[in-house]
């Protein structure tokens, strides 16, 4: 069928959902999906939540609700904020379907096409995705050990001044990287909010691994949004934290922007699942939650411990990786080795990655491939990493 308008073109198939079905095959290693382990999470009590909920407020929950979310998931995200330091009312609680959902909106509502979006290089897949669907530019600037480096940020956004180019926002996971791991330090967060503050550009902040450190007793380093919450959108995500299948996400902006946002969102979702926003709340708010989320974090701490050990074991000096202290992801590279098409090699090997390339707008080449750990058993990542070694000969 011909027809489309231009930006169709844009819609490519994402190097992470084309490989699904693969991933799905019990005789392939899927090191490529961002999954959280569900494994852990009491069925049944989850099941007598659902129940419960339809049996006391059945037609309310199955019925059209509002825009604006539900009050419960709202008051949910102010009690979650305040956890890592940003004081809010619910007026700045946009409930979303999932936080891609959000940066879509975002780009929506602040990106013109051609306007240009700073972004880490590499960056998360599914952004990139957003960004070319509205046909945005995306400007790489490469992070090192510890992400962004706010002196790099000013000179890539003074050069796109100079070049008279317009750059509505820097869009920016800071902590536990998709898809490096990597974790940017408190004194780079003050640094690169002013920055950003300083030149009139916008920070969103991608934030669905927050509160998946590793360290339990470590402080979190502050969000941006707490450190200038008049200057960032913030995305959350119930997804790592509890269910990515309910679709449960949200957006924290200062109240007006959020009004905004409600708009834009109805005129695509209507609103978020009602039962899927109150399920989340319900299992968020039992004294189960907390519990069964340490010991999820405990397991993708020890699949962390054991992708890096399986690296060490079959790569040794080949290859160089970052050492995640939280979240799903670590970035393996493999200096002056020209990977080509990784991705079908390691099919072809049994294992499936994301090739660092899909990580970059700009189509350069990478030497670098992504290794999420958090949905396999440290057996099946020492198997992965042993095809992956074969797949790179
Ligand atoms: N941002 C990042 C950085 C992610 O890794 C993901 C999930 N892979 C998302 C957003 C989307 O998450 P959600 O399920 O909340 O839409």
């Amino acid at each position: 069928m011909t027809g489309f308008a231009d930006r169709a073109s844009e819609f490519r198939p994402s190097p992470v959902r084309t490989v699904f079905e693969t991933a799905l095959d019990p005789a392939v290693v899927s090191l490529a999906g961002g999954n959280p382990d569900l494994s852990l999470l009491p069925g049944g009590s989850i099941a007598d939540l659902a129940s419960s909920l339809l049996a006391d407020r059945g037609p309310e929950i199955l019925q059209y609700g509002s825009g604006a979310g539900t009050e419960s998931l709202r008051a949910l995200v102010v009690e979650l904020m305040a956890r890592r330091g940003s004081a809010i009312t619910q007026a700045e609680v946009q409930p979303l379907a999932g936080s891609q959902a959000g940066l879509d909106l975002v780009t929506k509502l602040y990106c013109n096409p051609r306007d240009v979006v700073l972004a880490e290089g590499p960056t998360y897949v599914g952004a990139l995705g957003v960004f070319g669907s509205y046909e945005v530019e995306v400007r790489h600037v490469d992070i090192d050990r510890e992400g962004l480096d706010p002196d790099e940020v000013a000179r890539a956004l003074d050069q796109l001044a100079a070049e008279g180019r317009r750059v509505p926002f820097l869009y920016t996971v800071p902590t536990h990287q998709n898809p490096t791991g990597v974790t940017l330090p408190a004194e780079r967060r003050r640094a690169l909010v002013e920055v950003c503050a300083s030149r009139g550009v916008l920070v969103v902040e991608d934030d669905p691994y927050g509160m998946l450190g590793f360290d339990r007793s470590a402080a979190a380093a502050p969000t941006l949004h707490s450190l200038d919450p008049e200057n960032v959108i913030h995305l959350g995500s119930a997804s790592k934290i509890f269910s990515p299948g309910l679709r449960v996400g949200w957006a924290v902006a200062p109240a007006q922007v959020r009004a905004r946002m409600q708009i834009a969102a109805e005129a695509v979702l209507i609103h978020p699942s009602v039962l899927s926003q109150e399920l989340t709340v319900a299992w968020l708010g039992s004294p189960q939650w907390p519990v069964v989320l340490d010991e999820t974090i405990a397991l993708y701490r020890e699949r962390a411990e054991a992708a890096t050990a399986a690296l060490a074991a079959h790569l040794g000096d080949r290859a160089e990786w970052t050492e995640p202290s939280g979240g799903f992801f670590t970035w393996v590279r493999f200096p002056g080795t020209e990977l080509g098409d990784i991705l079908r090699r390691g099919i072809a090997e049994g294992v499936v990655i994301v090739p660092g390339a899909a990580c970059y707008a700009d189509g350069r080449s990478s030497d670098a491939v992504r290794v999420a750990y958090s949905g396999v058993s440290p057996e099946r990542i020492d198997e992965g990493i042993r095809r992956l070694t074969a797949a790179v000969r």
